[in-house]
């Protein structure tokens, strides 16, 4: 574990430097969905403290048995509002919101534990319908929506792209994102913040950073295959 980690902070070290980028500027969340807590554990050994989890459930119990408040927890994964409560109290930041109804709702449900939710907006710049995601030309729309809400704190863009084998191939999806977060910025809306670039998975993340990503969500290269 603690060789395929450092392997990988090594390649986001080395590729941040190639493009003069600070390799503090990129940070690692290991996506650990359906990594049993020795692992995770195992991984924390190795200098990991940010975790990405997709499942609620599943997340929630292993949070909890690994009962380590040095970690930073993501979610990641689709998000249906009944489960908005339970996302708030676990998660620091939550990478996957897309619509305006679920903002209202985690936004409420933060509200009532008197704190202000860290969020980033996910863009289906693709528009695959399997994936979740906010159209690229609705987005300034909904951010601007959301910036009214108290207890959000837009942070950022996320994108998941369409899976491809060479990396290359997902270069411009990952540029519309960072060109989507500098035209937001343009609009100086008002509590909006855009740091974070979440993107770049295990196969492409080496071309992400090059596109400005700043948080890489990366599973099976430290992991293993999901079965
Ligand atoms: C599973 C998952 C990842 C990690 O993918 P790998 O290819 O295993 O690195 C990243 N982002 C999201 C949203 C995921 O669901």
């Amino acid at each position: 574990m603690k060789n395929k980690i450092d392997k990988i902070r090594n390649r986001i070290e080395q590729t941040a430097l190639s493009c003069g980028r600070n390799p503090l500027t990129v940070r690692l969340v290991a996506v650990s969905k359906t990594v049993p807590p020795e692992n995770v554990k195992a991984a924390v050994d190795a200098g990991v403290f940010i975790f990405g989890e997709n499942y609620i459930q599943e997340a929630m119990n292993k949070i909890e048995e690994i009962g380590d408040s040095r970690l930073s927890w993501h979610f990641i994964g689709h998000l249906q509002s009944n489960k908005a409560k339970y996302v708030v109290r676990y998660f620091d930041l939550i990478h996957s919101v897309d619509t305006l109804k679920l903002a209202q709702e985690i936004n409420r449900q933060a509200k009532k534990l008197n704190k202000t939710q860290n969020i980033l907006v996910q863009v289906n710049i693709a528009m695959e319908v399997t994936k979740s995601g906010v159209a690229t030309k609705d987005t300034i729309s909904l951010i601007k929506d959301i910036s009214k809400l108290e207890n959000l704190s837009v942070k950022g863009l996320m994108t998941m792209p369409p899976f491809f084998n060479q990396p290359e191939k997902v270069r411009p999806y990952f540029k519309t994102l960072a060109q989507l977060k500098d035209q937001i910025l343009e609009e100086s809306i008002e509590h909006i913040e855009m740091k974070e670039l979440s993107m770049g998975m295990t196969g492409d993340f080496e071309v992400a950073i090059e596109e400005g990503a700043t948080l890489v969500r990366i599973g099976t290269a430290i992991f293993g295959d999901r079965s």
